[in-house]
This record gives structure tokens, sequence and C-alpha cells, in this order.
């Protein structure tokens, strides 16, 4: 499937409603690039974008122009994603991490995932003990979490979710909110689903990160499929309003092979993914799990207020 212009749409400010915004990255591709495949969390289409805009009032950085939210629930229930399933490995060392973060607060009780994919993360939440629960957009995904974990995944959003109020004890929200047509509104549904101090946890990127700022305009993940580029600040305000108190905003460690970074290197530089796949396939150390930590991805923990 490939996107009309007919398909887009232009945004007011999804955090205070402004339509003044600068341009902050002018587009680089433009929106027949977007496939399914571009889509995909596994996505190789680093670097390439529309317009990006920065709100002028409160400084939320967000593609404007975008697809549709019609079309983009259109795409993400069409995505598969098999890399993903490959890589899923390094991905359990990752959610074990974000799972100690997330015990620290609360030990037990019901937990959703909203964008659960292939459900990695909620085996290993099941595992230790809390009561697990699904949200994802994708027909494949959400039935492998069905068929092969046997989690309870409702297709959709949390706005179209069909969920109590005020009956969880954590929600989290894995590199996802910047995939949302309507964080804000989502955001407040998350807040109304949980019990009273109940945990968000939330990983994204953070572009007022050195290491996004030194690449600008080359940091990896400007994507088509990211519609929100956040930064604390940012963070914080948009929690703020939806009923939130942010608790700690840390460092995200991620966990990969090498295989897969090998994979990530090569749609940069052929060259360089040669001389390394060469070394490492003499050493035979493909499978070594490296963690990665260049200060970009942001994990924000925040209790319901
Ligand atoms: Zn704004």
């Amino acid at each position: 499937m490939i996107l009309e212009t007919s398909d887009l749409e232009y945004i007011d400010c999804n955090l205070c409603g402004s339509k003044s915004h600068s341009l902050f990255l002018p587009a680089n591709t433009d929106f027949s690039q977007i496939s399914a495949n571009a889509l995909a969390c596994t996505s190789i289409h680093h670097s390439k974008h529309g317009p990006i805009v920065r709100c002028n009032n409160c400084g939320l950085i967000f593609a404007n122009p975008r697809p549709s939210p019609q079309k983009i629930i259109e795409i993400y229930s069409q995505v598969e994603d098999h890399v993903y399933l490959a890589e899923e490995e390094g991905r359990v060392a990752t959610f074990k991490n974000n799972l100690a973060e997330i015990s620290r607060y609360k030990r037990k009780g019901k937990l959703l995932d909203v964008g659960c994919h292939v459900g990695t993360f909620l085996d290993i939440a099941k595992d230790y003990g809390y009561e697990v629960y699904g949200l994802e957009p994708s027909k494949w995904a959400a039935e492998y979490c069905r068929n092969k974990r046997n989690i309870e995944v409702q297709e959709c959003g949390l706005s179209e979710a069909n969920l109590e109020d005020s009956s969880f004890e954590v929600i989290t929200m894995w590199d996802v909110i910047e995939h949302l047509t309507d964080p804000y509104k989502e955001l407040r549904r998350a807040n109304s689903l949980l019990r009273d101090d109940g945990i968000l946890a939330i990983t994204t990127m953070n572009v007022d990160s050195v290491f996004a700022k030194v690449l600008g305009k080359h940091y990896p993940w400007y994507m088509l499929m990211h519609l929100y580029y956040f930064t604390p600040d940012t963070m914080e305000k948009i929690l703020g309003k939806s009923g939130f108190r942010i608790l700690e905003i840390k460092h995200h460690i991620r966990v990969v092979s090498l295989r897969y970074l090998f994979s990530k290197i090569k749609a940069y530089s052929p060259a360089a993914y040669r001389a390394a796949h060469t070394v490492a396939h003499l050493l035979k150390i493909h499978d070594l799990k490296v963690p990665l930590n260049f200060g970009d991805i942001m994990t924000v923990i925040a209790r319901k207020i």
C-alpha cells in the first residue's frame, strides 16, 4: 500500500492547540515512500522523513503534514515484522531491565502494554506475576500473542479499547508514543484506566539529547513512522496536562545482538557493514549481545495524580 497526497492532513499542536509553528527539519523524502514495511518496528528507513515542525508556543516537535489516523491504523494493522522475532533475545534482556524499573514502584497487579507487538514484554511480566493485557493494531502480532503466548490482546489503540476505568496498576508504552496520532488523548485515557497512584512507563527518543543534536538531520530516528519527537521538557508538559507527575527520566539501555546492529549499519554504509561483518564472522560473535546507550532514548516513569 502506498500513500496518496489526499491521505495527508495538517494538524495543530497536540499539546497546546496552537496553530503557529516553524519548520524544524525540511522533508527529505515524500509520503509516497510510506508502505507497511516502512512502519514495521525494525524498519530500516532511517533519517527519511516528511516536514517536521516545532510549535512556537510550547516547543512540541511533530510531523506536519502527516498521514490521517485512519490511514495509519490501516497500515499498522497490516504490519508483519519477522525481523523482530529473530532479534527477540535482545529485546528480552531490554525488557527485563524495564520491568525491574517498574517493579520498584508496583510489584504486582494488572498491567496493560500499549502497542504490545508480539507480546515479548507481556510474557516476561506475566512470568514475574503481573496480570497482563495487551493492545496491538497489527493483526499478525496480536494473533501471535494469543496463539503462541496465550495473552489477551485487543486489536486497537487506547482510545478504542474496551477496558474498565481505574482497573490497572501499571500501563506501559515502549517506543509507542512517537507513533500515536493523538498522544494527548491517549495519555488522558491511560490516566483514566489507571487506579489512583498507578504507574505509567514510557520509552521514546529524546531529540534534545547530545547524540540527536550532534547528528542533526542525520539522527536515525527522524523517520516517516515517527509523528512526535519529545524532549524532557515537552514530555513533562504533556504528562502534567494529562494528570501525571514524572517520578524519573533516565537514559534507556537497549540490548541488541551484533547481527542486528550490523543490519542497521548496512543501511548507512555497506563498506563499514562488510568490514564489521567479516571481523564478526572470523571471531564467530554475530550472536553476541551488546548494551547500547547513546543517551538519546529516555525511559520516563510517571505516577497518576
Ligand atoms: Zn504547542
